[in-house]
């Protein structure tokens, strides 16, 4: 097992990696409060790990409440908070009392959303089940929810007090799952760290995925995963509250990305998918502005398409929409478009310079 630390600016936490966890997060939890705990999951990660965690909990003296909410992203709303919160002041949680959030993304924005609103905040163990969730979401204290005008319009810092990556989760998940957390891995690498780049290069993922073929590339898995932890967390450190541009660079890709997300309905293309897709746009920006050198262009492309991830619209997609998309966040942020560029594979910096006419060039190439 190893262990990451997480700093902010006036406390530590710690994410833990490592194989066969899950048994024993009674007794890692130890320190956090209790006896009650919320076990927020959803409908197809709780019938594959609930009962093993409420296990592990009993057996180390807490008394867990498992509450299930649908799988999926229409799940975070603040009525289903709601009837989270409801379940568990009805269960006896109080404010001694903490929310362990088990799954992807969508279980770790609501379980931390509850943690945050339940008796004005209490602590939040996450145990991501996602390889998305793992290198990214549970990292950073980012709660976001949606409502009907959009993603992630509500929300609130709170950062967890314990994150618990076990690797052997990951085995159940559907493959095209596993590779969009691959996405946000290459981000990691192009905004930050070269080395991890080429590194990549050797994961040869093949079929099945390479945690599937022994020890060694779980281990491998396991240092990867650590890795990106440091890496986000590092722009966290600088910018805990998203307001000095540091954090920002974590969007590298998701500019154009969530605009195609949403011109695809969001069932089009997973989050990773369209980050892919925002990232090779964003390259050919980079190229054309920042000096990219074309080779590390098309480096990127191979990682990508490594991982199976999309590097080209089809030819039928509705390429306006995602013009209009992008109107649309900059209406929400109103402002002008700040976009992450890179010169180098290892670094980024963020652009005023990027016209309308960039992005219509780099989505028409796509
Ligand atoms: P998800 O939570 O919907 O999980 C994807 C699917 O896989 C779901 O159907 C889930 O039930 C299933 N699943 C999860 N773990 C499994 C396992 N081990 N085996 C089998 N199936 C499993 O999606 P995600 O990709 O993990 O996360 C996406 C969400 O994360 C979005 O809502 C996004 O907004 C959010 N997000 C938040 C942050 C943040 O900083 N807070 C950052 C990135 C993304
Ligand atoms: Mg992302």
């Amino acid at each position: 097992m190893t262990a990451v630390a997480i700093r902010l600016q006036d406390r530590k936490y710690e994410a833990l990696i490592g194989s066969n966890l899950l048994n024993n997060v009674g007794s890692i939890v130890g320190e956090v409060r209790g006896p009650r705990c919320a076990i927020i999951s959803d409908t197809t990660v709780a019938p594959l790990f609930g009962k093993r965690l409420e296990k592990s909990l009993t057996s180390a003296g807490f008394q867990p409440t498992v509450v299930t909410i649908p799988a999926g992203e229409q799940s975070k709303t603040l009525e289903q908070a709601r009837t989270i919160c409801d379940q568990m002041i009805a269960a006896g949680l109080d404010r001694q009392s903490f929310v362990i959030g088990l799954g992807g993304g969508v279980v770790g924005d609501i379980s931390g959303f509850v943690a945050a609103i339940f008796h004005r905040g209490i602590p939040h163990v996450q145990i991501p089940t996602t390889l998305l969730a793992m290198v990214d979401s549970s990292i950073g204290g980012k709660t976001g929810m949606n409502t009907s005008a959009g993603k992630n319009l509500l929300g609130a810092f709170h950062h967890p007090s314990l994150v618990i990556d076990d690797v052997d989760l990951l085995k159940t998940l559907p493959r095209r799952e596993f590779n969009q957390g691959f996405a946000e891995i290459i981000k990691h690498a192009i905004i930050a760290d070269a080395e991890m780049f080429s590194a990549l290069e050797a994961l040869t993922t093949g079929d099945p995925p390479p945690f599937h073929s022994g020890a060694t590339s779980a281990l491998a898995l396991q240092s990867l995963i650590g890795r990106n932890i440091e890496i986000k967390a590092g722009f966290v450190a600088k910018d805990e509250f998203d307001r000095t541009g540091e954090r920002a660079l974590l969007n590298f890709g998701h500019t154009i990305g969530h605009a195609i997300e949403r011109a695809g309905n969001y069932q089009m293309f997973l989050h990773g998918e369209a980050i892919s897709l925002g990232m090779v746009a964003a390259s050919t920006i980079s190229a054309k502005k920042a000096g990219l050198p074309q080779d590390q262009r098309d480096a990127i492309l191979d990682r990508l398409r490594q991982f199976g991830l999309p590097t080209q619209l089809p030819a039928n997609f509705p390429r306006k929409k995602i013009f209009e998309a992008i109107e649309f966040d900059k209406k929400f942020e109103g402002r002008e478009i700040r976009f992450v560029l890179t010169p180098k594979i290892g670094s980024a910096f963020l652009s005023r310079d990027v016209t309308e006419n960039d992005i219509h060039e780099a989505v028409d190439k796509l």
